[in-house]
């Protein structure tokens, strides 16, 4: 029976690329825990561990993982942590994992905002290189009615201060978030913040409800109306022809996903966008889920 070296607070969650990391659980829970499609820490009160916890964690976790390459702060936006917390955690890993090159942890963007840009070059300084942030939808009426707690606004402010103390960003959308009735304007705004912050990482998931549609219609502080498939691909098709990037590489390979995409943007925008049309195409549903109210000269 294989034994590991440290006993996790589950569920435990981590983005698709830190699958090799060895992952450090520097917080438990999400600090805001109030997202309307979100249940991924429902079961969890929010809670910060202490040092001589995530200490005794990453000496352990060194030891069984002494060649890991990568190391994950969890849970759920570990980077809530102030300075003073962060600091003693990246210095202890850097200390105990000799060949790891890079550190990384979801945030908010109102995290990064709390920090000084000082404070973030220190700890760009010390490994942590890269910040997952799930930032769903660039239109603020959309983020208002899933309950977010960042606003584009913010967002573009966070994730730009990140970049500018060379932090990199792992950015997420979620297709198919405000239904038919906000789809334009979801893939529109959201193509237009992610433009502006042209991040190293761009992924896109799809919605899913895991406690049934009728609970996230309650929590969903607007006309929330399912899309079909192919609608929620015609979103996705509008929000990838207005990105406008330089050298971000772009997966949308989530299990939630119907169609896997992967290129670098905006290089492969074509190609991309040339795959999904054959998708919708062969669902025999370009009729019936017409592109033609858009504004395609919104920029
Ligand atoms: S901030 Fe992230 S983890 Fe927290 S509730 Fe929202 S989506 Fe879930």
């Amino acid at each position: 029976m294989y034994f590991f070296p440290i006993q996790y607070d589950e569920p435990l969650f981590r983005p698709p690329s830190e699958a090799n990391a060895a992952i450090v659980q520097a917080t438990l829970g999400c600090s805001w825990n109030s997202c309307a499609f979100c249940n991924m820490y429902e079961t969890k009160k929010f809670k910060v561990r202490s040092f001589d916890d995530v200490k005794h964690d990453i000496i352990h976790l060194a030891k069984a993982m002494p060649s890991a390459r990568k190391v994950f702060l969890a849970d759920g936006n570990a980077f809530v942590l102030s300075y003073d917390r962060l600091m003693p955690i990246v210095s202890t890993i850097n200390e105990h994992f000799g060949r790891a090159h890079r550190i990384s942890a979801y945030a908010l963007p109102s995290n990064i905002l709390a920090k000084t840009h000082v404070q973030l070059c220190e700890l760009r300084t010390n490994g942590l290189s890269l910040l997952y942030i799930g930032v769903e939808s660039g239109d603020n009426d959309l983020l208002a009615m899933i309950n977010k707690s960042e606003t584009a606004q913010s967002t573009l402010e966070g994730i730009s201060k990140a970049h500018a103390a060379g932090i990199d960003t792992s950015v997420m959308i979620i297709n198919g978030l405000g239904g038919q009735k906000y789809s334009q304007q979801h893939a529109l705004n959201s193509a237009k913040l992610v433009s502006q912050l042209n991040p190293k990482f761009l992924s896109t998931l799809t919605l899913f409800t895991p406690h049934g549609l009728n609970q996230f219609q309650t929590q969903f502080k607007g006309d929330f109306i399912p899309q079909t498939q192919v609608e929620q691909l015609n979103e996705l098709s509008l929000f990838i022809e207005h990105l406008e990037l330089d050298g971000t590489i772009f997966r949308s390979n989530h299990v939630s996903n119907s169609v896997g995409l992967e290129g670098v943007l905006s290089k492969d925008k074509m190609k991309l966008l040339s795959t999904l049309e054959q998708v919708i195409e062969k669902a025999g549903t370009l009729m019936e889920s017409p592109r033609t109210p858009v504004n395609r000269k919104i920029y």
